[in-house]
């Protein structure tokens, strides 16, 4: 298949999962319905943020958990207008209009907590994350609804990374919420950190409206609250990098951990014989390539972390990546091409991980 069929297949791929997502949302669905038993849950699904959303609520009858899986769909949908860059009334719209002017500005809440912690994990990751990548998002086509299917110009890319200055850099002031935006700053996009604090949110209005068991799943980013069918814990599937239908391994996910994942295979193009993915490294503007790393996944208390960490350790590699997880005190695992020619894989975890999560490299199938 070219990489333009490819691109149309995934798309009505996507409008028929959105399709089939607002059908459920509408009925809702029932969890676990075991003949003669009451249900153990109920799962609302919605397409937001550009992906997959399932709330799945238990312990309430269906209207409470209705009612409650619609607060936290709002939530993250009212989220998705804060933070659309492509939505000139966005709240990161306004902000991106004094991008690089020098100016401070007073912004939101929720615009204050997401940059403090993007700018927090810019510092610590060595800019690994970098929540002012815009113009070099935007001319990898990233989040179009027509994506690239050739690189553009390198040129453009380096003279672009190369823009971005030390002294341009977004900063917080904690006093007043305000964001400076000093010249050479770029325009912001928290794509990269917006799902995590989305999820974090939604789960917090769960948990005010008395819901005990709950569990949020966008994109691969996953917060719950009490326990699931076992009793004990959630149970979430790490998805393989390369066997779509598959797992890497389980996670028995508990109150109070967030779990996100960033992969490769989520958004790319192929040319030359080359994976072109949106994760970007700030360094040389390009997707990418230290380690090979196919997946990360992110164990921390803070989904909003959890997400950000994701996305600065794949551009780290698996070594410099799980040093950084250690330092900061986080749990990840690294799933990288041992080369670059590769189709084995290999990982790196932190300790904590490896207890919590043993990788099963060849997949585990989804029963
Ligand atoms: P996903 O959106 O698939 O969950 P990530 O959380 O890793 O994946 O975020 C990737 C998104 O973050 C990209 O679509 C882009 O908007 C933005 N992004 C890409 N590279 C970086 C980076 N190095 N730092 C911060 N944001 C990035
Ligand atoms: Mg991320």
């Amino acid at each position: 298949m070219n990489v333009t069929a490819k691109w149309t297949t995934r798309l009505i791929f996507l409008l028929l999962l959105g399709l089939v997502a607002a059908g459920i949302k509408i009925f809702g669905n029932k969890l676990n319905d075991e003949s003669g038993k009451p249900p153990a849950g109920y799962v609302f699904d919605d397409f937001v943020m550009g992906t997959v959303l399932n709330v799945k609520v238990r312990g309430v009858d269906e209207e409470t958990a209705r009612r409650a899986a619609t607060a936290a769909i709002e939530e993250i949908k009212r989220l998705h207008r804060v933070f659309d860059p492509h939505d000139p009334k966005s709240e990161i719209s306004r902000v991106n209009e004094l991008a690089g002017s020098g100016g401070t500005l007073a912004v939101s809440r929720d615009m204050a907590v997401v940059t403090e912690a993007a700018t927090r994990i810019r510092e610590a990751s060595g800019r690994s994350f970098d929540p002012a990548l815009g113009q070099l998002i935007d001319l990898w086509g990233i989040s179009d609804e027509n994506p690239r299917t050739v690189p553009p110009d390198s040129a453009r890319v380096a003279a672009l990374a190369d823009s971005i200055t030390t002294a341009g850099r977004v900063r917080y002031i904690a006093d007043g919420d305000s964001l400076v935006l000093p010249p050479g700053c770029g325009r912001l996009d928290m794509g990269g950190i917006a799902k995590g604090y989305a999820v974090d949110r939604a789960i917090k209005i769960l948990d005010s409206l008395g819901i005990g068991n709950a569990l949020i799943s966008l994109g691969g980013q996953i917060g719950v609250l009490g326990v699931g069918s076992n009793g004990t814990s959630w149970r979430v599937g790490i998805q393989h990098p390369r066997l779509v239908s598959r797992h890497l391994g389980v996670i028995n996910q508990v109150e109070g951990w967030s779990v996100a994942t960033s992969g490769d295979y989520e958004r790319y193009f192929e040319y030359g014989g080359r994976r072109y993915h949106h994760i970007l490294d700030p360094a040389i503007g390009f997707p990418a390539r230290q380690g090979n790393v196919t997946s990360v996944t992110i164990i921390t208390g803070s989904g909003l972390e959890a997400d950000a960490l994701a996305t600065a350790v794949f551009v780290l590699g698996p070594e410099a990546g799980i040093r950084f997880l250690e330092e900061f005190g986080a749990q990840g695992l690294v799933v990288f091409r041992p080369g670059s020619d590769s189709l084995a894989l290999d990982y790196w975890a932190t300790p904590g991980f490896l207890r919590i999560m043993k990788p099963d490299l060849d997949g585990i199938p989804i029963l």
